[in-house]
């Protein structure tokens, strides 16, 4: 297996970049739509030194409704700070490299293959 070059590594970067400000757009309507009117009202009623907090605390609490969204835009954080800090493309459970094909179609994930599924097992099996 190759080590991806520099030049692949900032196209995965751009398409999480990217992919982000979509998910961010997406997340920000779907607020708009499901819970505007309450946020507006929280925000106006909170005074300026708790503001925010308030703001912190909505986007927390609305985030989590947000679910799977939520969980791609923390992947692709996670993925732009491996990229930062050169660790990008190993399995974050075994440490070994990530297929590089993997990345290419899912560039936020954190783990191999094996991981990957044996991880799925216990979720199902959590979530019963
Ligand atoms: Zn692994």
């Amino acid at each position: 297996m190759t080590a991806p070059n520099p030049e692949k590594l900032q196209e995965i970067k751009d398409r999480l970049v990217e992919r982000k400000k979509r998910l961010w757009l997406e997340v920000k309507e779907q607020l708009k739509s499901n819970i505007g009117a309450g946020y507006q009202e929280m925000l106006s009623a909170a005074r300026d030194e708790e503001d925010q907090a308030v703001v912190s605390l909505l986007a927390e609490t609305h985030l989590a409704l947000l679910g799977p969204k939520r969980q791609e835009l923390e992947a692709i954080e996670e993925a732009l700070l491996r990229l930062e800090n050169g660790s990008y493309g190993l399995c974050e459970e075994c440490g070994q490299p990530i297929e590089w094909r993997r990345l290419e179609i899912m560039p936020e994930t954190p783990l191999c293959r094996n991981c990957m599924s044996y991880r799925e097992k216990i979720a199902k099996a959590g979530t019963r």
